[in-house]
C-alpha cells in the first residue's frame, strides 16, 4: 500500500514536471521593508509579489502592539473562551468603520469564504458566481452543495441572463486577485436588488487601497453588500479576516459557520497588531496616496518603453504572457536582475493565461519602480516567443 502510494505521488510529480507545472516554495528571509533574500544563497531582491500594499507588514510598531497583547494564542474557539475584549473591540471597530451592523472574526480569509457558503446556501439553492472568483469563494460554494452558475467575468448582464428562481446569492471578488480589475459592483448590486438576491463580496484586495479613507472597493462604488469579507493579510499587513453584515447574519455565522465554531479564535497577538494596523491605515493616508502614485508611475513607465499597459488601475498589475514556460523564464530573468516577481500559472489562472503578477507597495521607492520597468523591458524582449 505504502509503496503504491509513493509510486502514485512520484508519477503525479513527474506529470507536473513534464507539463512545466511543478511548484515549490522558496525559503526567504526579510531583507528590508519590501525586500527578500534567498535563505541559502543570500541573493537579495526587491519584492514585487507581496500583497503588503501599504508597507505595514514589517513596521516595528505592529510587532510592539502584538507584544502588548494579552497572549500569543487564544486557547479556544470563540464560542468556548477564545473571544476576548480585544476581539469584540476589533469587530466593533471594523463594523463601525465600514458601516455594517456587525462583524465576526475568522483566522483567515480562506476560512471566511468557506464558512459563508454552507451558512448562506444549501442543496436545492443556486448561486451566481463570477468565473474568475477567488478559489476560496468557489470552495465555499462547493461546500454548500448549491448549484453554482458561473457568469462571464465582470459581466452583470450575463449574470442576469443566467439567473433563475433557485438563485439565492450572487458571489464575487471586488478586486480580482490575478487581474487587478474591479467587479461592476453597482450593477451587480442593482441586479441583486431586482431579483431579491443576497450579495456576497470579498474585498480582500480593495480594503485599505481603494475608496474614501481606504474603506475598500465597495465604499468606492457606494455598495453595502449583505455579506462582506475583508482580510488582514493584505493591506493591513497581519493575518486573519472578518465577515461583516447585519447582526442577524453574524449571529447565524456564530451559530452555524463551521470555520467560526470549529477553529481556534484568531490569535490575540494578531488581533492587537491588526487593530494597530487599522489605526495606521486610517491616519496615514499618505500610504494610500503613495501607492496610487506608484501605480500611475509604473503604468506610465510601461507605456514609455513601449510595453502593453495592463487594464488594471489597482496595485495588482498582471503582464499576461500566455505560455507557462515563458512566464517562468521571465520571472527567473527578473530574479537575476534583483526583482522578485512570480509567474502565475494554471490552475490559478485559466489555461493559456500564464502571467507575471506584479504587485506594488507604498514601501517601494520611485527608483525601484523605474528600475523594474527597465528590467521588464529587457526581459520581455529576451524571452519574446
Ligand atoms: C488572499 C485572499 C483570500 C484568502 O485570505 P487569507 O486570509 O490569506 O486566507 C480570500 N479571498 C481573496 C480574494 C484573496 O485575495
Amino acid at each position: 500500500m505504502r509503496g503504491r502510494l509513493q509510486a502514485e505521488l512520484a508519477e503525479r510529480r513527474a506529470e507536473r514536471e513534464r507539463a512545466g507545472r511543478q511548484r515549490s516554495r522558496q525559503v526567504v528571509r526579510a531583507a528590508g521593508p519590501c525586500a527578500q533574500a534567498d535563505a541559502t544563497t543570500d541573493s537579495r531582491w526587491i519584492d514585487f509579489c507581496s500583497n503588503d500594499y501599504l508597507g505595514l507588514a514589517r513596521e516595528p510598531s505592529l510587532l510592539d502592539a502584538a507584544r502588548r497583547a494579552a497572549g500569543a494564542g487564544s486557547g479556544a474557539s470563540a464560542l468556548v473562551s477564545g473571544h476576548s475584549i480585544a476581539h469584540a473591540e476589533l469587530e466593533a471597530e471594523l463594523a463601525d468603520w465600514l458601516g455594517a451592523e456587525a462583524a465576526v472574526l475568522l483566522p483567515s480569509g480562506y476560512q471566511a469564504n468557506l464558512a459563508l457558503g454552507p451558512t448562506l446556501l444549501g442543496r436545492g439553492d443556486a448561486a451566481l458566481a463570477d468565473r474568475l472568483n477567488h478559489a476560496s469563494i468557489n470552495d465555499g460554494l462547493r461546500l454548500s452543495a448549491a448549484r453554482i452558475l458561473r457568469y462571464a467575468h465582470a459581466d452583470a448582464g450575463d449574470a442576469e441572463r443566467r439567473c433563475d428562481t433557485r438563485v439565492r446569492w450572487l458571489a464575487t471578488d471586488s478586486v480580482f486577485s490575478m487581474d487587478g480589475d474591479i467587479a461592476p459592483l453597482a450593477d451587480l448590486a442593482a441586479l441583486a436588488d431586482r431579483r431579491g438576491l443576497g450579495l456576497w463580496v470579498d474585498d480582500a484586495h480593495g480594503l485599505g487601497v481603494l475608496g474614501p479613507g481606504g474603506r475598500g472597493a465597495l465604499a468606492a462604488a457606494g455598495v453595502v453588500p449583505d455579506a462582506r469579507v475583508v482580510t488582514f493579510g493584505k493591506s493591513l499587513g497581519t493575518q486573519g479576516a472578518a465577515i461583516l453584515g447585519d447582526a442577524a447574519l453574524v449571529d447565524e455565522l456564530v451559530n452555524r459557520g463551521r470555520g467560526v465554531i470549529y477553529s481556534t479564535a484568531l490569535a490575540p497577538m494578531l488581533v492587537a497588531a491588526t487593530r494597530h494596523a487599522l489605526d495606521r491605515l486610517r491616519t496615514e493616508a499618505w500610504r494610500r496616496e503613495r501607492l496610487q502614485a506608484h501605480v500611475d508611475r509604473f503604468r506610465a513607465g510601461l507605456a514609455r518603453v513601449g510595453l502593453p499597459v495592463p487594464a488594471s488601475r489597482t496595485p495588482i498589475q498582471p503582464i499576461v504572457l500566455g505560455d507557462d514556460r515563458r512566464a517562468v523564464a521571465a520571472s527567473r530573468a527578473l530574479e537575476r536582475r534583483g526583482f522578485l516577481v512570480r509567474a502565475i500559472r494554471p490552475p490559478t489562472v485559466p489555461e493559456g493565461r500564464a502571467r507575471l503578477r506584479l504587485t506594488l507597495s507604498a514601501a517601494h521607492d520611485e527608483a525601484d519602480i523605474d528600475r523594474l520597468v527597465e528590467a521588464l523591458s529587457e526581459v520581455l524582449a529576451e524571452t519574446d516567443a
